[in-house]
Order: structure tokens, then sequence, then C-alpha cells
């Protein structure tokens, strides 16, 4: 009989990554003040702060994004656990709401399958411009998330363009971005999650940020 084809989605900031792209960014160019203020405004709708923040990102060259993603440390034995799922035929993504220039980068490196995140555009020097293509999906399902990615619209689609059952995907992620899908998924597994509201939806909660102990739950 042929294998069972399953496909796992993964958060990438704070779950594949140690640390978040955003914020490694604001320590380096000293913007971090401007971050919070924007992060903790409760007057505005997830995907407008994401606008806000991309034009924090105004006049840096496109490879800065990538330089930084390089320099982070990834998820303790990420090589082991996706040898192990890819040699089970798993198909593996990133669905962020961070930076395609990041997930892209990742996505080599780690050998995965899909990406979905936020594209900061570029101007004809490669230079961001501080504008946002948001991939969205709520407005089409009627998801409550309202943010720049809805990770629960966009897992429904790859789980359909690879042909794999909803209940035979999985999801790792470790904020309230990740809710919707988390709820949707198969098997919804929070990392090292940073809300007690996660850990609440979750089916596995993992307190040690090690992508080996996520197979027990999905192989
Ligand atoms: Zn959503």
């Amino acid at each position: 009989m042929a294998r069972h084809k399953k496909l796992i989605a993964f958060d990438m900031d704070g779950t594949l990554l140690e640390g978040r792209i955003i914020q490694a960014l604001a320590e380096k160019y000293d913007f971090t003040d401007k971050l919070y203020k924007i992060q903790s405004n409760q007057n505005m709708e997830g995907y407008q702060k994401s606008q806000k923040i991309a034009y924090l990102l105004k006049g840096r060259h496109a490879d800065e994004v990538t330089k930084i993603t390089s320099e982070m440390k990834l998820i303790k034995n990420w090589r082991q656990a996706i040898y192990e799922l890819q040699s089970h035929d798993y198909v593996l993504g990133i669905i962020s709401d961070s930076y395609k220039f990041a997930c892209d980068y990742l996505a080599e490196k780690m050998n995965l399958d899909f990406v979905i995140a936020n594209d900061l555009k570029v101007d004809e020097n490669d230079c961001l411009t501080g504008d946002l293509v948001m991939p969205f999906g709520w407005e089409k399902i009627g998801c409550s998330c309202k943010i720049s990615v809805c990770k629960r619209y966009h897992l429904e689609k790859m789980a359909k363009k690879f042909e794999i059952d909803i209940q035979d995907t999985a999801v790792v992620g470790d904020t309230v971005s990740d809710l919707c899908m988390i709820k949707r998924a198969g098997t919804g597994i929070a990392m090292m999650p940073k809300d007690r509201m996660l850990e609440d939806v979750s089916d596995v909660v993992i307190k040690t940020h090690d992508l080996n102990q996520i197979l027990p739950f999905v192989l």
C-alpha cells in the first residue's frame, strides 16, 4: 500500500528560528521603541500593524533581511527532525507573517516544499520601499484573525494543493498569530508558547526548543 502523505506547516519566528526577525532588525537599526509602540497599539488590526512595521524598514537593502536571518540561531535538532519527516514522505513548509526573504532563505537551507509569507516590495536598487504585499485570506473564509497572513486559510490552501486531507496536517507555532491554524490542523502543536490561549487550544504543548520533540506526535 502506498504510504500516506502528510503535511506540516511551521511558523518561522520563535518556532524554526530562535528569536524574531523584526526584533533583530529593530535592535540592529535602533527602532525597538517604535516597533513596540506599533505592536502594543490596541486600536489597530493585525494586518495594519504589519503594514506600519514594514514601513520602519524603508530604505534598507533587501539583503539585510536575509543576512540577519543567516545570523540567527535555528531550533535544536532541525536537521535530524526534517530528515526523519522527509524520509516518511511528509510535505513541509512555512506559513509565517514575517518576511518572505527570510522564509525563502530558511526554506532553502532546510529543503522545505512551500513558503507563505509577507512580501517586502523593493525598488530598482533592491532597497525596501516600506510597502508590504500581504497574502491575507481571512476575508475569504470569515476568520477572525485579521492578520496579514491568515494561517488557517493558507493551511487549507496548501493541503488542497498537495492533495492532503486536513486531518493529516500538523502545524507548529508559538504565538496568537498561529491560533487559527492550530485550531484547524489535524494536530496543533504549540512550541514554547508565548500565550496561555495558545496552550489551551493546542493538542500538544512542547516546552523545549527542540524539533525532535514533535516527532512522537506526528509520525
Ligand atoms: Zn485566520
